[in-house]
C-alpha cells in the first residue's frame, strides 16, 4: 500500500486538499511550458502544502496551437506553477 506524503516537521501524514489540480511546468523558456494534472496535499497541523501524484504525461504542451486557450481555462480553477530551472 502506498504511503501518503509525510510532513517532516510535524511527523504526521498529510491529507488530500484538492484532487485534479493543474500545474504549469516552466522549463526556462516559455515555449517549453507544459500543463500537468496532479494532486494537492496539506499537513493538518502546520498547513504545509505539497503537489504530488502527477500524471504519466502532460495534458498539453506550449507547442500545441490551443495551449494559451487551455491555460486560460485552467487559470479559472487555480493554476499552480513549477519552475524547473536547472
Ligand atoms: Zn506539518
Amino acid at each position: 500500500m502506498a504511503h501518503r506524503p509525510v510532513c517532516v516537521g510535524c511527523q504526521c501524514e498529510m491529507i488530500p486538499a484538492q484532487n485534479d489540480i493543474r500545474v504549469v511546468s516552466v522549463w526556462g523558456k516559455s515555449e517549453l511550458e507544459e500543463i500537468w494534472c496532479a494532486d494537492l496535499w496539506k499537513c493538518p497541523k502546520c498547513q504545509a502544502r505539497v503537489i504530488v501524484g502527477f500524471g504519466a504525461s502532460p495534458i498539453i504542451s506550449a507547442t500545441h496551437p490551443q495551449y494559451e486557450a487551455v491555460k486560460d481555462a485552467c487559470a479559472t480553477h487555480g493554476l499552480y506553477v513549477c519552475n524547473e530551472e536547472r
